[in-house]
């Protein structure tokens, strides 16, 4: 089980220059995987750019070409996941000889591995003895490797060894290209000043491109309405306005006290109780997340704490959710919550 997903080919993966380099350095490793200097070919961008989309179209194109490589792809979170079931279970040498026989082997995310030393460090093995053997790796991130933060710098050397191409937003004539292909597999028909209204307007993201699109034809079909400029415009507006919507440390002070039913002064009080502590380490690794706001200034929003404190909390708070299922569920409720 190779975990690829067939719409997620080198055909739908439309061309443009941002993400020409990326989309022929992955044709090149799909046409001798484990036989360029692309090795490993670490694909990274923004969110919804396509690093999942192109991750696929590889291993799928690998597979087309040869049959009887095994190609895996997984994501950086399930690896992880895997890693630690195997720890748990005193299988760890069974999880590595599992990867160290694939051919091609294509982690997609792989900032998620930042400050989890322990799959960190079973990657690392992994990879070199996937590398020496000839055998293809593809990474993506959502950073380039000089940004990523708490990879080890053995790893993050690795990551440098081969090629790192970058996807950017896709400029109009291409946003053009994949909302008319998308339309054309889904057997849609639309003007095109519509889908020029949308490609105009919604710049940055791909996956809200077609996200918008989508609505577009589900408002069209339910309320019967024709699809004109101004529906089109009705939806972007709320596209765009949602988006751009940056949440501030107050609110996320608000909605992780809301959920743990205490008001946000207790929040921030200075007591030592578990679930009070994790509420405003929760809140501090929100702030992180989604506010451009620097450490220092997290702390002193949230009950007045210096930069190391909100440092330790993002770590904490990483850590757990990766061992923690209760709360790992807290950080997705939260975040459902905060993106509304
Ligand atoms: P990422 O992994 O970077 O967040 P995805 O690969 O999930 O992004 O892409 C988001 C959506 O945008 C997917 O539906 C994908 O098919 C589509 N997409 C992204 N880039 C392209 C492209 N160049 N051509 C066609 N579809 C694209
Ligand atoms: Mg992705």
């Amino acid at each position: 089980e190779s975990q690829l997903n067939p719409n997620y080919n080198f055909e739908n993966f439309l061309e443009g220059d941002s993400n020409r380099l990326a989309r022929n350095a992955g044709l090149a490793v799909a046409n001798k995987p484990g036989g360029t200097s692309f090795n490993p070919l670490l694909i990274f961008g923004g969110v919804g750019l396509g690093k999942t989309h192109l991750a696929h179209a590889i291993g799928i194109d690998i597979k087309d070409k040869y049959p009887e490589k095994t190609v895996l792809y997984i994501s950086a979170e399930k690896f992880t996941q895997q890693y630690i079931d195997s720890v748990k279970k005193n299988n760890r040498n069974d999880f590595i000889h599992f990867y160290q026989i694939i051919d091609v082997l294509i982690i997609d995310d792989v900032q998620f591995l930042s400050g989890k030393t322990g799959t960190q460090d079973v990657f690392f093995h992994i990879f070199n003895h996937l590398h020496q053997n000839g055998k293809q790796v593809i990474l993506t991130s959502d950073k380039a490797p000089v940004d990523m933060q708490d990879i080890e710098q053995r790893l993050l050397s690795r990551f440098k060894w081969g090629l790192s191409a970058e996807l950017q937003s896709p400029d109009f004539e291409t946003r053009v290209s994949i909302l008319k292909n998308k339309l054309y597999r889904d057997g849609v028909e639309m003007p095109d000043d519509i889908i020029e209204y949308v490609a105009k307007h919604i710049k940055t993201n791909v996956r809200e491109l077609e996200g918008a699109i989508i609505s577009l034809i589900a408002q069209s079909s339910f309320n019967k309405k024709e699809i004109t400029i101004s529906l089109a415009k009705e939806i972007v507006e709320k596209f765009v306005k949602n988006t751009k919507r940056e949440v501030s440390i107050d609110y996320i002070q608000k909605v992780v006290s809301d959920y743990f039913q205490m008001d946000v002064d207790t929040l921030q009080s200075k007591t030592r109780k578990r679930h009070i502590v994790q509420a405003r380490q929760l809140a501090m690794f929100f702030a992180k997340k989604y506010t451009k706001a620097s450490l220092a200034s997290i702390g002193s929003q949230i009950g007045k704490r210096d930069h190391a404190t909100v440092l330790h909390a993002c770590k904490t708070v990483d850590n757990l959710s990766s061992t923690d299922k209760q709360f790992r569920k807290y950080v997705d409720d939260i975040a459902k919550k905060l993106a509304l």
